[in-house]
């Protein structure tokens, strides 16, 4: 350590030391700051700025990490002295002593090895500069200046950097309010999302809850008799919401699984026309009042997919247009494209505005004007995407307000799954 008193108590440095192409310089910095956006863009136009005034040939920035490590979140080496040598040369030991101290530390450092080499000499020899960066009468960070080969640090120029340090501070200030009010908003965001999810899925629970209790309860009346057309009908009610509550549980679950990566796929050699077939062969039995026309292109290939999950989106994409485009007619189309498989679901229902096509797949968004017309949880489009992207395929919706809406699907014909040896191969999305 340099024996020259270092002490400082932290309070802002006036600048009438400088000279006028010194001030110049700092008054430069001080417009960065003011206008700074990106830290380290910042810091870079600092350097620069500050490098005419000030020699130095490496510059590091030290920040508290997670509240305990000290690490570099900026370093430049400059000019002289640059080697892979000079490059490493970022004075963690002066900054830990910085750090501990509160102090501005200078030290010079003289590595024993003899060399004739001049340029290696000079690297032996560091003059290192810490100081603090304090930040709400905290250290959050150490500048560290390190000059190879000298000259030292002469008073002058140790206020001189404290100067620059003292701006530096002030960038630190802004960086950590911005994150501050980024997390602040995140959590409001986040405490938002669950109040409403919680309100959401409450009702959607409760509503098929209500209806299979209530129609469960009237049946088992001791006073009351029911005929056989009216039984079946409450019976078929209960059945129905036990169904829809089943599928919103199963939503939930596979959401959840989503977030948590956990979503397996049990990837098979298929033909797409058999599945489409199936899924036909469903809606058409016991839907007579179904305007659903199917159009299905035949073709004796087959292809890579997890049947269970297609025929979970074929579902959804028929179920959503026969709920908000309920005096639709709906045309399902299958065709083969040369490199893939072209799955087409068209209603002639309300349509969806252009602003909400790419949003209809995010996690719980539901159109907010369509809310109130068929109950949902927002959550079907999202696993449909998923489920979709985990076969390398894509799906997205098209709109004219009004003129109806089709959800597009396409399925790679050639895509295979990672290490699919065997006839079964399990990938998680
Ligand atoms: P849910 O139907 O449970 O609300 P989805 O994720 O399946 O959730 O759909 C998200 C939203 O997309 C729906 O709430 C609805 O606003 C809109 N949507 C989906 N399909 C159609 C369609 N065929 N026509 C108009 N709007 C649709």
């Amino acid at each position: 350590m340099c024996g020259m008193d270092t002490s400082m108590e932290h309070h802002p440095l006036s600048a009438d030391f400088l000279e006028p192409r010194e001030l110049r310089t700092i008054y430069k910095i001080s417009r960065v700051i003011l206008q700074a956006v990106d830290t380290s863009a910042a810091l870079k136009q600092i350097v620069y700025l500050a490098r005419p005034i000030f020699i130095f040939d490496n510059v590091v920035l030290f920040q508290q990490e997670n509240n305990r490590t000290l690490s570099p979140t900026y370093a430049r080496a400059l000019g002289r002295g640059r080697s892979t040598e000079a490059d490493m040369a970022w004075g963690e030991a002066v900054a830990g002593e910085v750090f501990q101290s509160g102090d501005v530390v200078l030290k010079e450092e003289k590595r024993a090895e003899e060399t004739d080499d001049r340029h290696k000499a000079r690297l032996n020899t560091r003059f290192f500069l810490g100081l603090p960066l304090w930040v709400g009468g905290q250290i959050e960070g150490v500048l560290v200046f390190i000059r190879f080969g000298g000259p030292a640090y002469l008073p002058e120029q140790v206020k001189l950097a404290r100067l620059i340090a003292e701006h530096i501070e002030r960038l630190l200030e802004r960086q950590i309010l911005v994150e501050r009010v980024a997390n602040l908003e995140a959590e409001r965001r986040l405490d938002r999302l669950q109040q409403e999810f919680v309100a959401t899925i409450t009702h959607d629970l409760k509503s098929p809850l209500g209806f299979i209790k209530g129609y469960a309860t009237t049946l088992l009346r001791d006073d009351a008799q029911w005929d056989a057309q009216t039984r079946k009908e409450f019976l078929t009610i209960i059945e129905e919401e036990a169904d829809r509550l089943a599928q919103l549980i199963d939503n939930l679950l596979d959401s959840s699984r989503l977030q948590t990566g956990t979503l397996r796929m049990d990837f098979q050699p298929v033909n797409p026309v058999d599945i489409m077939r199936d899924f036909q062969q469903r809606v058409q039995l016991g839907n007579d009042n179904l305007d659903v026309k199917f159009d299905i292109e035949t073709c004796e290939e087959v292809i890579w997919v997890d049947p269970y999950r297609i025929m979970q989106v074929l579902d959804n994409l028929l179920s959503n247009a026969l709920k908000y485009a309920p005096d639709s007619p709906v045309r399902v189309s299958l065709s083969w494209e040369p490199q893939r498989v072209h799955i087409c679901f068209q209603d002639f229902g309300p349509g969806i505005p252009e602003d909400q096509l790419d949003k209809i797949f995010k996690r719980f968004y539901r159109v907010p004007a369509y809310a109130n017309r068929a109950t949902g949880s927002g959550l079907g489009l999202f696993i449909c995407q998923k489920i979709i992207r985990g076969h390398h395929g894509e799906i997205f919706a098209e709109s004219t307000l009004g003129e109806g809406a089709a959800f597009h699907v396409f399925l790679p014909r050639k895509w295979r799954p990672a290490e699919s040896a065997g006839l079964e191969s399990e990938e998680s999305v």
